[in-house]
């Protein structure tokens, strides 16, 4: 009756709504929410954000900017100390000469701004499976065609095959490294390839490293290293607990100038700025050394791959702090439902992929959580 009731109403409200909000399939990763809502203390091993908090120093900052007023809009692009630290930042590190930066809603406003700035109805996207699930959504709401790329069962970054993928219809080529959700580092040997692929044909390459920070392995590579058309996206959610502040960054070498402009604009009318008393704060943040909590999340990666690998199938995390499990029973959705009844909250591999053969382990938790969780992962092979 009440599923009924519930199918009447959803055929009228789709009257009103529009198409591209219908065709978003709501994230399979709020449905865990949802679920984890109804166990009493669940181990949680789904949630994207660091179990740490803000550091001391940069909550201070944030507070006395409040305090100090700076409590109005700031420069669309965002606040020019702010702005132009990070060009210095970027200009050292890439060796660009006048970098464009873009201060950002999260990474995920950054997102946004891009493809709406370059993807047309038609236009092909390039993205390694698995993916971040934004990607996905928001390409397809703008009518653009996601070609994914399938980087199982190593998730190395799938060079040979990005380069067949690529049409003259492709507009942008994306690499996630860290990448959620397989942790998988992408290697320089590899970006230097993909970076000779997309410069055969003036490709953008949409660098998300919202995950740099945590690499557990030694120094991560980055395309931008050695391949102008790269938007850089990076982002503060992350690396300083502050994913409610919703802050980060493009940056971009100057060939790509006029792009970040019609981000720019674009931002003018939608996000406005990004929070102006959290710019103040991501001043201090920048020079933060978060060495500390780095050093605690390659244990809890330790944790997680020491425990598992005897029993499951996963290739070691390099970076963020995710793995990606091979699912003893198929499809790895009812894995997922079983481990769910056991009180433990993992996603099912297809929220992330066109494939629902793995799942999606958080390892942001506490070490106890990790060390019950892989118990009850165990325990139901
Ligand atoms: N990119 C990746 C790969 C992510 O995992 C996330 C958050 N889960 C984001 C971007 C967005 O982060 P935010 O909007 O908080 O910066």
């Amino acid at each position: 009756m009440h599923i009924a009731r519930n199918r009447v109403y959803l055929r009228q409200m789709e009257r009103y709504i529009a198409d591209r909000a219908i065709k978003i399939d709501a994230s399979g990763i709020r449905k865990v929410f949802a679920l984890a809502a109804s166990l009493k203390d669940p181990i949680n091993f789904s949630i994207g954000q660091p179990d740490f908090d803000v550091p001391e120093p940069i909550k201070q900052e944030a507070i006395d900017a409040i305090r100090q007023g700076w409590n109005k809009y700031s420069q669309t692009a965002g606040d020019d100390y702010l702005r132009e630290k990070i060009a210095d930042y970027t200009r050292d590190e890439f060796g660009w000469e006048n970098p464009a930066v873009l201060v950002a809603s999260g990474v995920s406003g950054g997102l946004l701004l891009a493809f709406m700035a370059l993807v047309n109805p038609g236009d092909e996207v390039i993205i390694p499976d698995p993916y971040f699930v934004i990607y996905k959504h928001i390409i397809n709401m703008m009518g653009g065609r996601c070609v994914f790329v399938d980087s199982y069962p190593g998730f190395e970054l799938p060079v040979a095959k990005i380069a067949q993928a690529v049409t003259e219809k492709t507009k942008l080529i994306i690499v996630n490294s860290p990448c959620n959700p397989s942790g998988a580092v992408y290697s320089r040997q590899d970006l230097e390839a993909l970076a000779e692929i997309a410069a055969e044909r003036k490709i953008i390459v949409l660098a998300d490293r919202i995950y740099e920070k945590f690499c557990y392995d030694g120094e991560p590579a980055g395309i931008a290293e050695c391949y102008d058309r790269t938007l850089v996206l990076r982002g503060f959610s992350k690396s300083y607990g502050m994913p409610g502040w919703r802050l980060a960054y493009v940056a971009a070498h100057e060939c790509l100038a006029d792009v970040v402009e019609q981000m720019t604009k674009i931002q003018q009318y939608t996000f406005v700025c990004a929070p102006t008393p959290f710019q103040k704060a991501a001043i201090t943040a920048l020079d933060y050394d978060v060495s500390s909590q780095v050093n605690a999340y390659r244990k809890k990666r330790d944790l997680i791959y020491e425990g598992l690998k005897d029993t499951f199938e996963l290739t070691r995390p390099g970076g963020a702090f995710y793995a990606f499990v091979k699912s003893p029973m198929q499809p790895a959705s009812d894995f997922v439902a079983k481990a769910i009844k056991k009180n433990l909250l993992i996603i099912p591999g297809c929220v992330f992929s066109e494939k629902d053969t793995h799942f999606r382990i958080s390892y942001a938790t506490g070490d106890d959580k990790i060390r019950q969780g892989v118990e009850i992962l165990k325990s139901l092979v």
